[in-house]
């Protein structure tokens, strides 16, 4: 979500007379899109503007935004008096109310802008937001604190969004949200995932679609269905679980138990041959026993997951589960979580090494995006990474690669074709 923001205010900003600074010494308005799903990213953040603080030291001129999830609607006061150097502070999303805020703009800007600033080299992929903020209070989670409640776009606004994105390059599209299952119950008429994703799927020039990120509860059997029908819609779902045992879920409060998400899983793949299935998971949250989390562990031994992404937990403030780590019975040592973290990461791990080995010999249709260090970068339906060599430019085509090679996290293998249009 914060790189599809970026993205946006770089073209906003491209749109009305700035271009980007060769470092930020030389930069007259400073924007830092912060993040603060974890303790670290915000520590990051205080660093880079001490670090700045000292160009506005030498060039008082200069304006420093603080702009993304660490600006919440009642933290700013806070902020204000620990970072005097910043001068404005502004919420996750409001790509405008940055772009207004930049000094000596040579032009009004006319319509809104596209997340594509640089279209002598249009990008292959393009993030686009559909649903911002969330409606649920999963206890360990600050961005409905930071992101506030769910707010959809009009699918009209997105539909004609989409087609200007693909007319200027783009081959792949990226349907975005906090909960982008959810998106649509607060429009008239309500929409939904399943009826966007159909109404985007026709786009002249669009190879490839796919949405990130899904919550269990909201996984409905039309989307399933929905995917399985649209031919240039992924079989690729990020299906986060975060624990694999149910008295951790209920204290996560997340809605579901392991029997329903593990029904959920089993329906994706009976409709979506194929289909590949990819989870996040938290360790070490509050309450979590070593039982627990062999349950956890035992979970993702049964559903055998493409990839997952493994967290150890970090308390934020504000949160309930920050609330829970007061009670020592519940706090989870760090060395512990650390344990738990890499346990998880060496089963996993093994995991998709046997996943990935099915691969061999087979022929996937890679879209291609980068040529990184004398090899050709894209990914398979599935979402997973290919790289390939040719002497060809295969920038935004379709190679058919037969896969020579498997890893954990990647395939790599040699050109047989390429696939046209739709892949
Ligand atoms: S669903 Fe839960 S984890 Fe996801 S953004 Fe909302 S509160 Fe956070």
């Amino acid at each position: 979500m914060n790189i599809a923001d970026s993205e946006r205010l770089e073209s906003a900003l491209q749109g009305v007379g700035y271009a980007p600074a060769e470092s930020a010494a030389d930069a007259d308005f400073i924007v830092l899109n912060s993040c603060s799903v974890r303790a670290s990213a915000e520590e990051r953040i205080i660093g880079k503007i001490t670090d700045i603080q000292r160009i506005k030291q030498d060039r008082p001129d200069t304006k420093i935004v603080l702009w993304g999830c660490m600006v919440g609607p009642n933290n700013q006061s806070i902020f204000k008096a620990k970072l005097p150097m910043v001068d404005h502070f502004v919420s996750p999303s409001a790509v405008d109310e940055v772009v207004a805020l930049a000094p000596n703009p040579v032009y009004q800007l006319e319509e809104p802008a596209l997340p594509v600033a640089d279209w002598t080299h249009p990008p292959v992929n393009v993030f686009v937001p559909i649903n911002y903020g969330c409606n649920m209070a999963c206890a360990y989670c600050v961005i409905p604190l930071r992101r506030g409640k769910e707010r959809s776009r009009p699918l009209d606004e997105i539909g004609d969004e989409v087609r200007r994105i693909v007319a200027r390059g783009a081959k792949e599209i990226t349907l975005l949200g906090q909960i982008v299952d959810s998106y649509g119950h607060d429009l008239p008429g309500r929409p939904d995932l399943a009826d966007l994703l159909k109404h985007v799927h026709d786009t002249p020039g669009l190879v490839r679609l796919r949405f990130l990120t899904s919550h269990p509860a909201f996984m409905s059997d039309k989307l399933i269905e929905t995917i399985a029908q649209l031919p240039r819609c992924m079989p690729d779902i990020n299906l986060p679980v975060q624990a694999g045992d149910d008295r951790m879920l209920k204290l996560m409060k997340r809605g579901y138990t392991v029997a329903k998400y593990t029904r959920l899983i089993e329906r994706i793949r009976e409709v979506i041959p194929h289909v590949s299935l990819t989870t996040d998971i938290i360790v070490g949250h509050p309450g979590e026993t070593r039982e627990m989390f062999d349950n956890t562990v035992a979970m993702l031994e049964a559903l055998r997951f493409d990839k997952v992404h493994i967290a150890a937990y970090s308390s934020r403030p504000g949160t309930k589960a920050a609330a829970m780590e007061d009670d020592p019975a519940l706090a989870v040592e760090y060395g512990e979580k650390q344990y738990r973290r890499i346990q998880l990461e060496q089963v996993q791990e093994r995991i998709a090494t046997e996943r990935n080995a099915t691969f061999l010999g087979r022929t996937v249709d890679v879209l291609v995006d980068e040529y990184t260090k004398g090899k050709w970068r894209g990914r398979d339906p599935n979402n997973k990474l290919v790289f390939f060599e040719h002497p060809e430019d295969w920038i935004g085509r379709v190679a058919q690669v037969k896969i020579t090679e498997t890893r954990p996290w990647w395939l790599g293998g040699d050109v047989v074709g390429e696939a046209q249009a739709a892949s």
